[in-house]
């Protein structure tokens, strides 16, 4: 038997939906302004059902990250984050690009939508210009 579908009005699949469309967005609360991620129903803030989809920056700090040790053979080294975005929510991802151990706390990131097998997801860079 086929795993249950979630709608298409879900709101993890309108985030994925937009990720293939290449466009990066976050829910915003139309009642008290606070910004989202995860994608949900309803704002953790205020319990408003009025959320709006807007197009996220993209730019963003390391707030707290780790490298996990992993053998060659299996994919090697790879970083875990916490990015906390411009708009201020923070979101769990990983920094390309550079070393995994490289990655420090504060480190101005770019969002990147890259594609693995589960479909499209948001990754971060190094800012130009920026770094730790
Ligand atoms: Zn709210």
């Amino acid at each position: 038997m086929a795993p249950p579908t979630p709608s298409p009005d879900a709101p993890g699949v309108k985030f994925q939906a937009f990720l293939a469309e290449g466009s990066f967005s976050l829910q915003v609360c139309d009642g008290c302004g606070t910004q989202i991620f995860f994608p949900r129903t309803l704002c953790p803030s205020c319990g408003s059902r009025a959320l709006t989809w807007k197009k996220a920056s993209g730019e963003g700090t390391v707030y707290s990250t780790t490298t996990v040790r992993q053998k060659p053979e299996r994919g090697g080294d790879y970083n875990v984050s916490i990015v906390e975005l411009a708009e201020g929510a923070r979101m769990m991802s990983r920094v390309e690009g550079v070393e995994p151990a490289a990655v420090t706390i504060g480190m101005a990131v770019t969002a990147v939508i890259a594609t693995d097998d589960a479909g499209p997801l948001v990754v971060f860079r190094p800012a130009e210009g920026g770094g730790a």
